[in-house]
């Protein structure tokens, strides 16, 4: 990969994790709207248990994307991005461009995908 490159998904990289922050920041907006919004004869009901359920899964899911972002940028400056770190081998451009902060070829990642089921 070279340094143009380089520079471009480090880019798009960028781009994203301003993509997931905002959605973030977007998600507590959300859930604190509707905190304002219930009743509170209905949050005596557990509304409270479900709200923080669905902040935490909003989250996780989302901070993992970001961990994979950060991940991602550090294998830019080591220059191992692109690699799959499975098989070892380039992962493709077209790949890269959809999912910039993949770790897997996608071979690989069909084949880690069938062992999780
Ligand atoms: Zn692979």
């Amino acid at each position: 990969m070279n340094k143009k490159e380089k520079e471009f998904f480090l880019k798009l990289l960028e781009k994203e994790k301003e993509r997931v922050f905002k959605n973030l920041a977007h998600a507590r907006e959300v859930i604190e709207k509707s905190e304002k919004g219930v009743p509170t004869h209905i949050a005596d009901y557990g509304t409270d248990a479900f709200e923080k359920n669905l902040e935490v899964g909003l989250s996780n899911s989302e901070s993992k994307i970001l961990e994979a972002i950060d991940l991602a940028i550090k294998k830019i400056e080591e220059g191992t991005y692109g690699i799959c770190e499975k098989c070892k081998k380039p992962i493709s451009k077209e790949r890269l461009k959809v999912l910039p902060y993949a770790r897997f070829c996608i071979k690989c990642q069909t084949e880690k995908e069938k062992s999780e089921k």
